[in-house]
């Protein structure tokens, strides 16, 4: 086959026709296959690449017919509360269609060749603008696969920062270029991470860029009295001055929103300023916390946002957008291409674009000077990636403003409610009341849960009870064979606990008959 097909035009309309079946009826599609319909997915796997290929036609009903009835069926639907997952806005869902069509590389800055760089540019632009976040503090800037690379670029923006400003090296060592140094003066380990419940990501990323990820490297900090999400600001100067003695590296990492409780910590701004006093770099995880800023009303929560040297986010999460997509920003892109462009006399001949005139964009402009973008494979991992910027792009422009802040909106209140249904019942007990966990006020009312998390277990006297340690597994499984909704087990506070996470664009502003559904799953389960 080397052209267009009449099958093609057939299946297109089929998968078309699917779509939009799914997108109608996707509130009541069973949130899971059935484990038989796992089985029969994979027992009917071909055996091996054929030698003859089945053709668009057959390949296309295969997948509609056989394979994907044993994949999740409604991830993206509306009650499936698993981790934080979000869904596919409709701009952002046709948007990446449209962009599997064009199959365009974003790789490089190719003026007056293809905008799409600067598209790139204008996407990121506006999520700062949808955080409130003045876009000249953050003048680097990435879309990366996810939350997971995001901490990958802020801990190797972190570790060429310090190696180039440790008292032990001469100024501006380059570890991108140089490796690890022989110097025998330098502490051991280099450069720590002080940590206060970070997201396994991070210490996977730690591993990654050579910091190490054991305890001797990712250290947890002590946390303040009475709030276990902020860290001991005293704990925290000691140790830094203590650390700046010695001339080793610091990377303050901080978590905003906490990913079992949805909690905020306080104090920031006062971590911020302690890291800058004592030459430590801040990196904060934001992956969906940092939406919380898409709302005037729960803006306070991320105060200090603005302050980080790096800040993680996701664009698959909680702004609903099509798997993968995560955002990355940094003070200046100087601290990317300082470890992702090559020396520029070993710069790649076939990139024609010069690297000295894309490393000036640390600026505010309401216009985007093309030949000023920094080309995207000088500033990340990859050196070939998808147009990830266009479902974004699309996402944010259809809803703008007031549809994402809508959408955090309806979220969060519809957590809520179902924390009050939580805390009043007899079968569950609610274990993330903002009373309970730190950094927001409780207003007299227990119900009320820091975003949009709602973490929870069975009471004493349920059939699921805390004493019992399979107990939260089996009551999570109970709630997701109804495949009604789904949500994820965890362990807070060292005990077994279910986390049901509202993310999804669809969620919430559905009045009663909305609630009822979960409230009758949650009856149903303790029978
Ligand atoms: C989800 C999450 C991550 C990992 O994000 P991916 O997009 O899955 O790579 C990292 N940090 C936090 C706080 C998260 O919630």
């Amino acid at each position: 086959m080397s052209g267009p097909s009449a099958e093609f035009d057939e299946c297109l309309a089929t998968v078309t026709a699917h779509i939009q079946a799914r997108h109608h009826g996707l509130s009541d599609i069973p949130t899971l296959p059935t484990p038989d319909a796992v089985q029969n997915t994979i027992s009917q796997l071909p055996a091996a690449l054929p030698t003859t290929g089945l053709g668009t036609k057959a390949t296309t009903s295969y997948l509609m017919d056989t394979l994907l009835p044993g994949c999740l069926q409604a991830q993206n639907g509306p009650r499936y509360f698993g981790f934080v997952v979000g869904g596919t806005t409709e701009a952002s869902q046709l948007a990446e269609i449209l962009g599997g069509s064009y199959d365009e590389n974003a790789h490089s800055t190719l003026p007056g060749v293809t905008a799409s760089s600067a598209i790139e540019q204008r996407t990121l632009e506006m999520i700062l603008d949808l955080l409130a976040i003045p876009r000249d503090v953050y003048g680097g800037r990435t879309l990366t696969t996810g939350a997971t690379a995001s901490n990958v670029l802020g801990l190797a923006c972190a570790r060429d920062h310090l190696y180039a400003n440790s008292p032990h090296l001469p100024k501006g060592y380059s570890y991108a270029q140089e490796g690890p140094p022989s110097d025998v003066n330098i502490p051991g380990p280099p450069i720590v991470l002080l940590t206060l419940h970070p997201h396994f990501s991070l210490v996977k990323s730690a591993g990654l860029v050579g910091l190490g990820s054991g305890p001797r490297v990712v250290q947890t900090m002590p946390s303040a009295p009475g709030d276990e999400l902020a860290f001991d600001l005293d704990a925290l100067r000691d140790r830094l001055e203590a650390e700046k003695k010695i001339g080793r590296g610091v990377i303050v990492c901080y978590g905003m929103g906490e990913v079992n409780t949805g909690g905020f910590g306080r104090g920031l701004e006062s971590v911020a300023k302690l890291s800058r006093e004592y030459g430590a770099w801040l990196h904060v995880d934001a992956a969906f916390g940092g939406f919380a800023a898409v709302v005037p009303e729960f803006r306070h929560l991320t105060k200090g946002i603005d302050l980080a040297d790096s800040l993680t986010l996701d664009g698959h999460k909680w702004l609903n957008v099509p798997y993968d997509c995560g955002i990355f920003f940094t003070r200046t892109s100087q601290s990317l291409l300082k470890v992702f462009a090559p020396p520029a006399a070993s710069a790649p001949a076939y990139l024609s674009a010069g690297i000295n005139s894309s490393s000036r964009t640390d600026r505010p402009s309401t216009e985007i000077i093309h030949e000023l973008v920094p080309i995207p494979l000088y500033v990340n991992i990859e050196n070939s990636r998808r147009f990830r910027a266009l479902p974004l792009f699309a996402s944010l422009l259809s809803l703008g403003q007031d549809g994402y802040a809508d959408i955090v909106r309806r979220n969060v209140l519809f957590a809520r409610k179902i924390a009050t249904y939580i805390s009043i019942s007899s079968d569950y007990e609610l274990l993330n009341s903002s009373a309970s966990v730190s950094g927001a006020s409780s207003e007299g009312k227990d119900a009320i849960v820091p975003l949009n998390i709602v973490l929870f277990r069975g009471s004493a006297t349920s059939k699921f009870p805390p004493t019992d340690p399979t107990a939260s597994a089996r009551l999570a499984q109970t709630i997701n064979d109804t495949r009604i909704m789904y949500v994820s087990g965890t362990k807070w506070r060292g005990q077994g606990s279910i986390r049901l996470a509202v993310s999804n664009w669809r969620t919430g502003g559905g009045g009663e008959e909305e609630f009822d559904v979960v409230r009758k799953v949650f009856e149903q389960v303790m029978q």
